[in-house]
């Protein structure tokens, strides 16, 4: 279903810059309106953010791409994703054939997307906790994607990043943030690359925003 809509969304994003073949053909394959509520299914292959309930969002087609390819990554990579929400995400980096470790702190979230993973076999390593602490039994990662933007990069997650990984963080105030790619050169040694201009919703926890 929806396979024409799926190709065009590609397509604009490839003008959008993304040239990572490995992300391209996961996102030819994924359908994104498995992953949305049945209210807002016929949006799936717009390149927008989307709601899916309890106040979140599944991120933009063209961000999640970016954040992706910023992460470059290998086939068989280790990869821990904060903020699982839809699944969305986590199924593009199992179709490249990643390792997937996923963290959501929103039960609700996590028990439907969790659900969501049995249905169409997508294997990942879940976990439903405050992803800014990390998953330390299974560091180092070769990657690392937080998908909601805090106030500053969680030192547990600088930590867990193998060297030569990346880890991918917006960073900013509640409303607009920059995105954040380090790369771990040497224990406690980073280069920083920064990209304005993007919006997700908070990180709430430890190393993040507090609950209101
Ligand atoms: N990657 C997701 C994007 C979901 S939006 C997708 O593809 O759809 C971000 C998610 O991060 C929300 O579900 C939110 O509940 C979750 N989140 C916020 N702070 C978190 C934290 N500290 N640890 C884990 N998840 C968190």
């Amino acid at each position: 279903m929806y396979e024409k809509e799926r190709n065009e969304l590609i397509d604009s994003i490839i003008e959008k810059g993304i040239e990572d073949e490995l992300v391209l053909n996961a996102m030819r394959k994924v359908e994104r309106h498995l992953f949305v509520p049945d209210s807002v299914k016929h949006h799936s292959y717009r390149d927008s953010a989307l709601p899916i309930g309890f106040g979140q969002t599944i991120s933009q087609p063209f961000t999640v791409a970016y954040m992706t390819q910023a992460m470059e990554l290998k086939p068989g990579s280790k990869v821990l994703e904060v903020g699982t929400g839809s699944g969305y995400q986590a199924a593009i980096l199992y179709e490249m054939g990643m390792k997937v470790y996923s963290i959501e702190r929103n039960v609700d979230i996590y028990n439907r997307t969790l659900k969501l993973f049995d249905k169409y076999s997508i294997r990942a390593a879940t976990r439903c906790s405050d992803g800014t602490i990390g998953w330390n039994e299974f560091s180092p990662f070769d990657g690392i994607v937080v998908t909601a933007g805090g106030p500053s990069v969680p030192e547990n997650l600088k930590k867990q990043l193998a060297i030569n990984g990346k880890l991918v963080i917006p960073v900013g105030d509640k409303k607009s943030q920059t995105l954040h790619i380090l790369t771990k050169i040497d224990e406690d040694k980073f280069e920083t690359k920064k990209v304005p201009y993007f919006a997700f919703v908070p990180l709430i926890g430890k190393e993040g925003w507090k609950e209101k």
